[in-house]
């Protein structure tokens, strides 16, 4: 299984190298393929001519044959193919693609076929599979199938950064929703540069460590064969160009810090942990990439006497026992009106909930769909009495008792 550990390696440098692995969430979104089950070839699969097993008329030019192999990647690879053969073909076309996108191993097979790249060190061995090609087929724009995940060209742009903030709300503002501002720091393009980080009229000319690609070849060579990676051009940092002046403003960063106040508008019946995103709030993107989100966390204030579960509230109300017997009105608070007037029925018993119907909280986003209000009713005993009331209290339990 000796392929099978070189081809984990190549995938492990490339992950490692690669610069443009955003940070947080968007790791969990990029799917790595998973590395293809490669067995040693068997001599009939061997003697299959590469160009067929790429699809295309033999002799064909650099470029068909790179599209084909993307094709034909796309196609079989292990991860969206599921069938039995799926890692056999993917084997094979990776095979041929790495004897024909070399120009001198494609060579010497078009002269010689099989036999003339013998000397390579046995079948299998020495195969340079460009796994970039593989990687840009499945993240690469432009197809639009295959795996959900960050754009990762070299030159292209790069989305910002999402960015939390923390927002605590009154708990009534959380209840009924309104208008709130938030203190955020976030990365804005450079209004000098608009972006490129270049010093207005400045000279800008292609790179000519990488000639303006962004990366360079790197091969490695390792007990197990030579694996070509790409790698951003330290040269130029993987931009293409070389800039003779870089925008001062923003020391050619494209993007500089920025504190700002952010207005939000609460929706009604939010709680403690709902989320708000706010689009393109978050950083800015590079090379004219879109801005991140900016996601605010939200926390509720208490609210004296209140206690909220979902859509419901519940106070409590402290009658005394002659009340509590005879009935009164009583004046609470609710979440809409300071004074609110609420009748204790004659017999209410210690612990009673009295419901409110509709004056609770309301549900998410709906103000016209709300909760309930529970008002649990308090019986407060007397724990003094004096002489006369203790003989009146006396009397009435003797007459009440017969
Ligand atoms: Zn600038
Ligand atoms: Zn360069």
């Amino acid at each position: 299984m000796v392929r099978r550990r070189a081809a984990a390696l190549v995938l492990g440098l490339l992950h490692a190298a690669n610069p443009f692995v955003l940070p947080g969430p968007r790791v969990a979104a990029l799917h790595m393929p998973r590395r293809p089950q490669l067995r040693p070839p068997t001599a009939l699969q061997m003697a299959r001519d590469l160009y067929e097993t790429l699809g295309v008329p033999r002799g064909s030019d650099e470029r068909t044959i790179k599209r084909a192999f993307r094709d034909a990647a796309r196609k079989w690879h292990p991860d969206v193919n599921d069938t039995p053969e799926a890692a056999e073909r993917y084997k094979e076309i990776s095979q041929a693609y790495a004897t024909l996108s070399d120009p001198d191993k494609k060579q010497r097979y078009d002269m010689y076929g099989e036999t003339g790249l013998g000397g390579g060190g046995g079948p299998g061995g020495g195969v340079e599979v460009n796994l970039e090609d593989i990687f840009d087929s499945f993240f690469g724009g432009g197809g639009g199938g295959g795996f959900g995940g960050a754009r990762r060209q070299q030159n292209g742009p790069i989305q910002g950064d999402d960015l939390r903030a923390d927002l605590e709300l009154d708990f009534k503002t959380a209840c009924f929703g309104g208008q709130e501002k938030v203190r955020i720091s976030h990365l804005e393009k450079c209004e000098t540069c608009e972006g490129s980080g270049v010093k207005p009229g400045a000279q800008v000319r292609s790179c000519a460590t990488c000639k303006g690609s962004g990366v360079v070849m790197q091969v490695t060579r390792t007990p197990l064969g030579s694996f070509q990676t790409q790698t951003v051009c330290p040269t130029c940092r993987g931009g293409g160009q070389s800039v003779d002046a870089y925008c001062t403003q923003c020391s050619g960063q494209g993007v500089s810090r920025k504190a700002k106040q952010v207005s939000v508008t609460i929706p009604c019946g939010v709680d403690t942990g709902n989320k708000l995103r706010v689009a393109g709030e978050g950083d800015a993107g590079s090379r004219n990439g879109p801005a991140g989100d900016l996601y605010i966390f939200l926390s509720v204030k208490n609210l004296n006497g209140f206690e909220r579960d979902g859509v419901d509230v519940t106070t409590r109300l402290s009658v005394d026992a002659y009340d509590a017997i005879l009935g009164s009105s009583e004046t609470i608070e609710t979440l809409d009106e300071p004074s609110f007037s609420v009748d204790v029925p004659a017999g209410t018993q210690p612990g009673t909930k009295l419901r409110l119907k509709g004056k609770g909280a309301p549900a998410l986003g709906k103000a016209t769909q709300r909760g309930d209000h529970y008002v649990v009713v308090d019986v407060a005993i007397p724990k003094k009495l004096d002489g006369d009331s203790k003989k009146l209290v006396e009397e009435l339990r003797d007459k009440l008792r017969k």
